[in-house]
């Protein structure tokens, strides 16, 4: 069985103040949820997971200390270490505490110009360091227009699936993320992100059946607290990829209640 999964993408966002607050807020309601089955890394059945900034990865590590909230970071270099400034490598975020990093967000790919093969090669210096990928796939507004959608989610998977393999997809996390849907408050309807995300979960299993079932496929693009339930509700949606919501706590904190009634 996929593992139920919100996570949240602070983007660049954040104030040590900030995150102060927010952290309070979602660790008091988090507290509230804690399991009584003795799991203290399982959230109501709900595997939560925050990714801040960089700079802030050491104060939010700390807060997350002992709590059933998971670490992620939003990046990470393809390279070990060496002569690339201004990068952070794979190694010193597991270091710093972070189980997750988020790869290929649609942001990098298209802002940053990351490429296919450069997202897999990050994919693969991530779970070498111990983490886990959140790997991103999603179409532009005119790739879905040019009915183009089915095309683009395949190759941006498929360059991972021939850099890493299909086994590594058991020990990551696939986000179908939209990128009209990303921050723009348009939504893909539960039916448009259910279409995609069974493609996305047919293509694995025509490489190996195993890992397609237990493998979470997140959906990513203006969740809300008040959209979040019915797109959980579909077969092939595991939880959530949250950006603008994440960094309100009575949002997020929704959002995770209404994965936790899909897990059940
Ligand atoms: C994201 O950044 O991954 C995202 C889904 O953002 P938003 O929820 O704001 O659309």
């Amino acid at each position: 069985m996929p593992r139920r999964i919100v996570a949240g993408n602070w983007k660049m966002n954040g104030s040590l103040a900030a995150n102060r607050t927010l952290l309070a807020a979602l660790l008091a309601a988090a507290r509230e949820r804690a399991p009584r089955d003795g799991d203290a890394k399982v959230d109501a059945g709900v595997e939560v997971i925050l990714c801040p900034t960089f700079p802030h990865l050491a104060q939010v590590a700390e807060s997350l200390q002992d709590s059933t909230v998971a670490l992620g970071a939003q990046n990470v270099s393809e390279h070990a270490s060496g002569a690339y400034t201004g990068e952070v490598s794979a190694a010193m975020l597991a270091e710093l505490g972070c189980r997750y990093v988020i790869v290929g967000h649609s942001e990098r790919r298209t802002l940053y110009g990351e490429t296919d093969a450069q997202v897999a090669a990050k994919f693969v210096a991530a779970q070498k360091a111990g983490l886990v990928p959140i790997l991103c796939v999603g179409e532009r507004l005119e790739e879905r227009e040019a009915n183009a959608t089915a095309v683009v989610v395949l190759r941006q998977l498929d360059a991972v699936v021939a850099a890493a393999g299909v086994a590594a997809l058991s020990r990551a996390i696939v986000a179908y993320e939209p990128v009209w849907a990303i921050g723009t408050g348009r939504t893909a309807s539960p039916a448009q992100a259910q279409e995609v995300h069974a493609l996305l979960r047919a293509r694995v299993a025509g490489h190996d059946k195993s890992v397609a079932h237990d493998l979470s496929i997140l959906y990513g693009g203006s969740v809300k607290a008040g959209n979040a339930a019915e797109l959980f509700a579909m077969p092939d949606i595991d939880g959530g990829l949250i950006g603008g919501a994440a960094l309100v706590a009575d949002e997020f904190n929704a959002i995770i209640a209404a994965a936790a009634k899909e897990s059940k």
